[in-house]
């Protein structure tokens, strides 16, 4: 639910009560059956945060909404708001992202970016950034052929940059030391420990200098020029590993299309 209810465009009266109408582009999260012939779906909106609304009539044949409610599809939404869930009156396609359906690296790493996302966002609570990095993400992974892995390194790590839990990789989080070169990662503490500190979390794993500058980097590079990396296979699976147990560290999930991608390893 939309709490702030903008871009309320009119109120119609369906089956004797007023109902609000509102505007918002998206991106399909995910969808799931609903009754007979319904589906609920989330959507990733840039001015109402996740919404849940029903579609319906969608796994009908001759539905008005056809494909263009399908996961990773851009949308512009007309919704109104129902007592539960908020209802689709019509969907008009923005960008299909229809080159990630076509391959399988695509849609297996696109899959995690959309399960990542979420389960991080909030209903109702707008959030540009996320909006914003999520269809950078999907463009840049919709015309790339190589670095898949790479990408979703990088992906998270902003990600957990944009919603506050970036790890601190500069200087010991607990003595403020620079960062040297026996040091470990600490998921408790969110950041680098040196050698002095670990004690304070036994659970703290090793991490190299090179896979602590190289997550600095991807941090601050554009996501299209990570496409163009080309880093040691050794350091992509270090950084693989820590990423993905950093993400389950901070969500407290697992998710499934990320327990697949470590099986690709
Ligand atoms: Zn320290």
């Amino acid at each position: 639910m939309c709490s702030k209810k903008p871009g309320i465009t009119a109120e119609i009266t369906i089956t004797g009560g007023l109902m609000s109408l509102y505007k918002s582009k998206g991106v399909v999260l995910k969808t799931q059956k609903l009754g007979e012939s319904d589906r609920i779906i989330t959507i990733l909106t840039g001015n109402c945060g996740k919404v849940n609304a029903v579609a319906k009539g969608i796994r009908k044949t001759k539905s008005k909404f056809g494909s263009r409610l399908e996961p990773f599809t851009h949308v512009d939404l007309v919704l109104y708001k129902g007592r539960n869930l908020d209802i689709i009156t019509q969907a008009e396609i923005i960008g299909s992202f229809s080159e990630i359906r076509d391959s399988f690296d695509r849609i297996t790493y696109g899959s995690a970016m959309l399960d990542l996302v979420n389960k991080i966002s909030v209903e109702g609570e707008r959030d540009t950034a996320l909006y914003n990095l999520l269809l950078k993400s999907l463009k840049v992974v919709s015309q790339t052929k190589k670095n898949f892995r790479l990408l979703l390194i990088a992906f998270d790590i902003k990600l957990m940059a944009v919603s506050g839990y970036m790890p601190k990789l500069e200087q010991c989080v607990i003595c403020g030391k620079k960062s040297g070169i026996k040091m470990r990662f600490s998921f408790e503490q969110g950041g680098i420990v040196c050698e002095g500190c670990y004690s304070l979390d036994k659970n703290s794993i090793v991490i190299t200098s090179a896979a602590v500058e190289m997550l600095l980097r991807l941090m601050r590079l554009p996501l299209n020029d990570v496409v163009d990396l080309d880093i040691i296979a050794l350091l992509e699976d270090e950084l693989h590993l820590l990423m993905r147990d950093y993400v389950t560290y901070y969500i407290q999930a697992r998710l499934k299309s990320r327990e697949c991608l470590s099986q690709l390893i």
